[in-house]
């Protein structure tokens, strides 16, 4: 089978064209949907952060809205990527992103 190979306009990497949209590979296209999930994520991660200082009960509700974001990071990398192995290693990726930023916007 022949595929044309395509740059992704975002990263530059070399892909098949079967594997792009709007010249942006897979990756790329999951990392972009990402955003709104991601800054969520962060916003409520400090949340918790501050009632965590406070000690108060409310951290326990925080992470659980915590927990519904990453569902919803999880189920949206699951309708852009079939495959579900890739699917995985996508969400693995973005947590450990999403996770990232938050230690980066602690240490400010
Ligand atoms: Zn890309």
């Amino acid at each position: 089978m022949s595929s044309i190979l395509v740059f992704c306009r975002d990263c530059g990497k070399q892909v098949p064209s079967s594997d792009t949209q709007d010249q942006l590979c897979l990756d790329c296209r999951v990392r972009r949907s990402m955003a709104d999930l991601r800054d969520e994520h962060a916003r409520l991660w400090r949340k918790r952060e501050r009632y965590r200082s406070h000690n108060s009960a409310n951290v326990v509700q925080i992470a659980h809205q915590i927990a519904r974001v990453e569902d919803r990071m999880a189920s949206r990398i699951r309708e852009l990527v079939s495959n579900e192995r890739r699917a995985g290693e996508l969400l693995q990726r973005e947590l450990e992103a999403a996770r990232g930023q938050r230690y980066t916007i602690k240490g400010v």
